[in-house]
């Protein structure tokens, strides 16, 4: 066989490491051309919420094929787009009345760092400084890459990232974070976008919901816009529909992706609060929101879209999910005291730890070694450096959950015996 022209995401392809070809998914599982049933033990990198191939997901997407396939969405509208929106608009809070497609995570983050910018513009302000975590991951896009943690992942495109301000991220001196974002605020910062609760690709860092609920609080009285980058956190993965809502915080932007379709197919919402939207409203053409990308609102992804909100109504996923983060907690107590593991945490349905040598980083070489340990028992399972963390589809049986964590207490044991 010829090489695969396929060059592949986050995928040193030099190392030769194996690519492994999937033929279909069913649950938490793929299934690959050799006959392997592997556990999908990360959600596909963090999207599939309720379960690969779910029913009605599928059938939503299958009708919605015989009715409309795309349309330009500048000035068009269609159902699909008009339901979703409606129901996102009465499902999350009143306060974000307003809703924009992309097809991305990261092109959500870009629109909502337009939308921040446009609004000071448009009021007449000269606000354009954008503040940001320490550790924080947005995309990889431009300004998403901007506004993330910057690293070998970046290093290259420096000369394309602009500067923002960062604040610490709230781990054993929350107090300090609060101060540094003050002052920035004070500064007359445009915007301060974070992930809630938990920061994903920076490590599965986690804070509390008191520390969102305060920066949101001195965002406010700055005037600094507040957006809410949900695109991991978001659609339960926290234990809640959104993990701003654990903090009881309204932000002005919020950035929707991932398990917005259940994980099927892409699709991402910016939700705006009214101000944003009042400040771009006008019979002056200038101050129109220059944003759009070819399959914005695709009508297969909103039906897919509207299917998963049809489950979060009708079926009772906050219920699994509950259930989920109680089971990863069982598992995780039985670890916690090893000693090869540290920090080991939850929020929701995340479940995360550090293993082995306290300063490895992404590119030492235990991650790669777990991941091939990983793949080799069949379980997708990507650590982090040396962080390894389960987020599974909600779906996921007991049998499949103990063989992913018996699979991280023989890593942990196999490091203890080295
Ligand atoms: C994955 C992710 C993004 C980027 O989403 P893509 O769909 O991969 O572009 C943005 N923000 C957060 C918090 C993410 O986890």
């Amino acid at each position: 066989m010829t090489q695969s022209p396929v060059w592949h995401p986050f995928t040193q392809h030099g190392l030769g490491d194996p690519v492994t070809l999937v033929t279909h998914s069913q649950g938490a599982a793929l299934y690959t051309a050799d006959g392997r049933r592997v556990i999908d033990a990360i959600s596909s990198w963090w999207v599939t919420t309720h379960g690969h191939c779910n029913p009605r997901i599928m059938a939503a997407i299958a009708a919605q094929v015989q009715q409309l396939d795309q349309m330009i969405f500048a000035g068009w509208t269609h159902q699909p787009a008009e339901d979703l929106a409606r129901e996102l608009c009465r499902i999350l809070p009143d306060a974000l009345t307003r809703v924009f497609f992309s097809d991305s995570g990261s092109t959500a983050v870009e629109v909502a760092l337009k939308m921040a910018l446009g609004y000071w513009t448009h009021r007449g302000e000269k606000r354009d400084r954008i503040v940001v975590m320490d550790h924080s991951y947005h995309g990889d896009t431009i300004g998403a890459m901007s506004v993330g943690a910057r690293g070998v992942f970046n290093a290259a495109y420096a000369p394309m990232l602009f500067d923002v301000g960062r604040v610490p991220f709230p781990g054993t001196d929350p107090q300090a974070t609060l101060d540094v974002l003050e002052a920035e605020c004070a500064a007359g910062a445009a915007a301060f976008i974070v992930e809630p609760l938990v920061l994903g690709a920076g490590g599965m860092l986690m804070y509390s919901p008191d520390i969102l609920a305060e920066m949101r609080s001195v965002c406010a009285r700055h005037g600094t816009l507040f957006i809410a980058d949900e695109v991991m956190t978001g659609w339960g993965r926290t234990g809640t529909l959104t993990a701003c809502e654990q903090a009881g915080v309204v932000p002005d932007i919020m950035c929707l992706s991932k398990g917005l379709t259940g994980g099927a197919v892409p699709l991402a919402v910016t939700m705006a609060s009214e101000p944003i939207w009042e400040a771009h409203y006008s019979t002056d053409r200038t101050r129109t929101f220059y944003h759009s990308s070819s399959y914005t609102a695709n009508p297969l992804a909103c039906a897919a879209a509207n299917a998963n909100l049809a489950i979060w109504r009708e079926e009772p996923v906050l219920e699994r999910v509950a259930a989920l983060g109680a089971r990863q907690q069982v598992h995780l107590d039985g670890l916690s005291g090893h000693a090869m593991v540290r920090n080991a945490r939850r929020c929701g349905t995340i479940a995360a730890l550090e293993l082995g040598d306290p300063d490895g980083s992404y590119l030492s070489d235990l991650g790669p070694r777990l991941l091939r340990r990983f793949r080799e028992a069949d379980l997708l399972l990507r650590p982090l450096g040396n962080t390894v963390y389960v987020m599974p589809p909600y779906c996921i049986d007991e049998p499949d959950l103990a063989r992913i964590w018996a699979e991280i207490a023989s890593a942990a044991e196999d490091l203890a015996a080295q």
